[in-house]
């Protein structure tokens, strides 16, 4: 059995970010080794104080007074924050508002009204069987609404939509196209580009769900004409517990959308109280009620970690992480018979790597028992989350280890 502990120590000398696995606030007790990041990210090191020091200065010391010191225009600076450092995006297209769920919404709606607004014999909305429910849920809901038509398309346990099965499913009957870029359960990366190139062929759209992407690997929105994307900042961006999501919107389409959530805050002008909904310019128009500032405190302080690191050297150190913990496994006996439902290749995989057997419900609590924490998704699948700035090479050598013990007794 090769010595992991050792292989982990020297991948952690050479880790370029090895710095910033220490700077996240302290490790929770007994906590050995955290592999649930793609769920929930840690909080960043100094949270606490600045959490403090907006309640004491900037909430306590402004009061009102501070919205107009800048926190009305929050949603879209910070926005760009993510744009740059997390989208690949100019300013001006990305907002911070609401839930991903409710962004999904807003979005979807926004660009189906434009997509059907030069032509109403678009009336299919494609989607496929192993996206994220509420994605499901949200697009079935708006078929429902509108009177649309859902394609759905099946994709398989270890792989997600392909650019074929995707240039089966459009046609000129397609409004929309709603995709994860990262598939949440096996981590398999969707071939975004030539995905999205083949929709706009097509003559349709499509929205991104970006949540399992963000932070941990390039999207390259602008470079690659995506239309919108959406995607929460309480995973790889290290948000904290319901964060509130973010919207892109490529600027291209900020004069036809019109999302149906006319709230006063995505009003031109909105203290003017005047009649009538008049959407704000540019892509504030996405947002609805009052931005939730206090919740983005903490966003901002994950996503400058993530641009002081930068987006190409967290996916290197992602793809080394999720190397180390697939070389691992594939060492362990084959009559423990684990099975990995990730892919191999680097390009088509994600941020975590997803192994299922029978009895991993059970041996997901006897690994919360002993302090490593993935997360287990029935019936039979244990994701190990890698977020590259917090996770250390000798985390997942340790993390491993103890499951071996337990799966291998
Ligand atoms: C986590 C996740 C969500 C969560 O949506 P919320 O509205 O924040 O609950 C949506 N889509 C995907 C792909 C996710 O991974």
């Amino acid at each position: 059995m090769a010595d992991w502990a050792a292989r982990a120590a020297d991948l952690d000398a050479a880790d370029r970010l090895r710095s910033s696995a220490s700077r996240f606030v302290d490790r929770a007790d007994g906590v050995v080794a955290y592999f649930d990041g793609n769920s929930l990210g840690r909080p960043v090191d100094g949270l606490p104080e600045r959490m403090a020091e907006f309640v004491r200065h900037d909430w306590g010391g402004e009061l009102i007074r501070g919205w107009d010191g800048g926190w009305m225009s929050w949603p879209e600076t910070i926005g760009d924050v993510i744009g740059a450092a997390v989208l690949g995006a100019t300013p001006g297209q990305t907002v911070v508002a609401d839930s991903t769920t409710v962004l999904l919404y807003k979005l979807a709606r926004a660009l189906i009204a434009v997509v059907r607004c030069a032509d109403r014999g678009r009336d299919e909305l494609v989607l496929d069987a192993g996206n994220f429910p509420t994605d499901r849920y949200v697009v079935e809901g708006i078929a429902a609404e509108c009177g649309l038509r859902l394609r759905w398309i099946d994709v398989h346990d270890t792989v997600g939509v392909t650019p074929d099965q995707a240039r089966d499913a459009v046609s000129e009957r397609t409004a929309l196209v709603v995709f994860s870029h990262v598939d949440y359960r096996s981590g398999y990366v969707a071939e975004i580009g030539p995905i999205t190139d083949i929709v706009h062929d097509a003559g349709a759209m499509v929205l991104w769900d970006t949540c399992h992407s963000a932070g941990v690997m390039p999207i390259g929105a602008d470079a690659l004409h995506l239309d919108a994307a959406v995607g929460c900042s309480y995973k790889y961006l290290n948000g904290g517990p319901g964060a509130p999501a973010y919207a892109y919107l490529a600027r291209r389409h900020h004069d036809r959308a019109r999302q149906p959530i006319q709230g006063w805050m995505g009003r031109r002008d909105p203290f003017a109280m005047a009649p009538g909904y008049e959407p704000a310019a540019g892509v504030r128009q996405l947002v609805s009620g009052t931005p939730p500032i206090v919740s983005m405190v903490p966003v901002r302080a994950g996503v400058e970690m993530i641009a002081e690191a930068g987006i190409d050297a967290i996916r290197a150190k992602s793809l080394d992480l999720t190397d180390l913990a697939m070389e691992i496994v594939d060492s362990w006996p084959s009559g423990w018979e684990v099975e990995l439902r990730s892919p191999r290749d680097h390009e088509h995989r994600g941020g975590h790597v997803t192994l299922a057997r029978a009895d991993f419900e059970l041996v997901n609590q006897e690994l919360w028992r002993r302090g490593v924490i993935p997360d287990f998704r029935r019936p039979d699948e244990i994701r190990i989350g890698l977020a590259p700035l917090s996770t250390t090479f000798a985390e997942v050598a340790c993390g491993l280890d103890v499951m071996a013990s337990v799966i291998g007794r």
